[in-house]
């Protein structure tokens, strides 16, 4: 009997689940995932602001993933990789460490990026605790400033000025304008909005960041800013500056770039070694690093049966503009701006979920309540 082709996926976050999803039926896939289930880096302010509503949509346990039946997730970190011999070793959550051969090796251990999204091994009540803290901390503050003008950053202020009209909320960034990846369009429509909700703009403004401060927790403290300006108060800074930092730590040197990001080819192949690929946020496609956003998953799904036998392979084009939602689902409508700059909306956004998204993208995903 023929052997399945076996697939590791290293980093079960948003593009190693879905690359895990469309592989399954294919291969024998083995996820390694520091956290207990997707915890998504998406909307940030949404999960600061009303973390219920938005752990409907980005924390799910791996056991609701249809399409996960058939693959088996560790619950672990992956300390090193051996190119020779084919395999990972895994320190598992119980602290021994295992290895784990493959054919193929998926590497989508994305990047750390504020208190939001780290690479530490977490359970779910881990991960509840941390939710609710950084929910908490901001309730209690009556003025929020958010330093930075990303995605991030924008939508944290949003969020928290339309959960809390009462709150002073100032959003801190250094261009003339916010989203700066983003279509121009985008910014010109959400300005006048943010404005009109009573949110502080205060454009031209770059933070001086503290000696050793990894923009990993909220704080309390003055912000200075190295453009002059006198310094800042607030009850809660939340810094979103997009201090990222790739998860690559257990990579051999010689696959990365300067900056510690997976090199890799037009087809997401690593350069240099034999059956990896890598995808998301750790993967230096291109300036913008987009291949999430761009949804390569499907792309290295393909490439990797074309590698395996089946198929041809497809050459990854980045996109040249951030898109997509940027405050997330407000009054169960949902805001969508094209890499154009272009906004739709897309009503009934409760109702639409488990068709747009839960069946669409994730090819179904089981009621939490079962
Ligand atoms: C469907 C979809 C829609 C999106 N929409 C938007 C949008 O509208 N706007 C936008 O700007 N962006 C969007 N994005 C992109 C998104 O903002 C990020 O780029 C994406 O979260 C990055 O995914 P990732 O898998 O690289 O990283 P992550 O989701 O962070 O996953 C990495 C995972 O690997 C774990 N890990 C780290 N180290 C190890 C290790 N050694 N061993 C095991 N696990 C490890 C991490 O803890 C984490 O769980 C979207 C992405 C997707 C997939």
């Amino acid at each position: 009997v023929k052997r399945r082709p076996r697939v590791v996926v290293a980093g079960v976050g948003d593009t190693g689940l879905l690359t895990a999803i469309h592989l399954a039926p294919h291969a024998d896939v083995v996820g390694i995932s520091t956290k207990a289930g997707l915890v998504s880096g998406q909307e940030l302010g949404l999960r600061l602001a009303r973390p219920r509503e938005w752990e409907r949509g980005y924390r799910i346990g791996f056991d609701r993933f249809r399409r996960l039946d058939s693959a088996r997730v560790i619950h672990g970190t992956v300390t090193s990789v051996d190119t020779d011999g084919r395999t990972i070793t895994v320190k598992a959550a119980d602290g021994s460490a295992q290895d784990e051969s493959y054919d193929v090796l998926v590497i989508a251990t994305g990047a750390s990026n504020g208190f939001w999204r780290t690479p530490a091994l977490q359970d779910d009540g881990d991960v509840a605790r941390d939710l609710d803290e950084s929910h908490a901390r901001i309730e209690a503050a009556d003025s929020v400033t958010v330093v930075g003008g990303g995605a991030a950053a924008v939508s944290s202020a949003w969020n928290i000025a339309a959960t809390w009209p009462d709150k002073r909320v100032d959003l801190y960034f250094p261009g003339t304008h916010a989203l700066p990846h983003h279509h121009p369009r985008v910014w010109r429509i959400l300005e006048g909005r943010f404005e009109a909700r009573g949110i502080g703009l205060h454009p031209g403004h770059r933070a001086v960041v503290p000696a050793g401060f990894r923009c990993d927790e909220i704080t309390g403290g003055p912000v200075a800013w190295s453009t002059g300006q006198p310094e800042s108060t607030a009850d809660a800074v939340l810094w979103a500056i997009g201090r990222v930092t790739p998860n690559s730590d257990w990579i051999p040197a010689e696959f990365l770039d300067a900056n510690g990001f997976v090199v890799v080819d037009d087809y997401l192949r690593v350069v240099g070694a034999e059956r990896i690929y890598a995808i998301g946020d750790v993967a230096a496609t291109d300036a913008l690093r987009t291949s999430a956003r761009a949804r390569a998953d499907r792309l290295v799904a393909r490439n990797v049966r074309a590698e395996l036998g089946h198929g041809t392979a497809k050459r990854f084009r980045p996109l040249a503009r951030r898109w997509g939602s940027v405050v997330g689902a407000q009054d169960n409508r949902l805001e969508v701006f094209s890499p154009s700059g272009r906004s739709w909306t897309i009503p009934a956004w409760d109702a639409l979920w488990p068709w747009l998204v839960a069946r669409s993208i994730y090819k179904g995903i089981r009621p939490a309540d079962r």
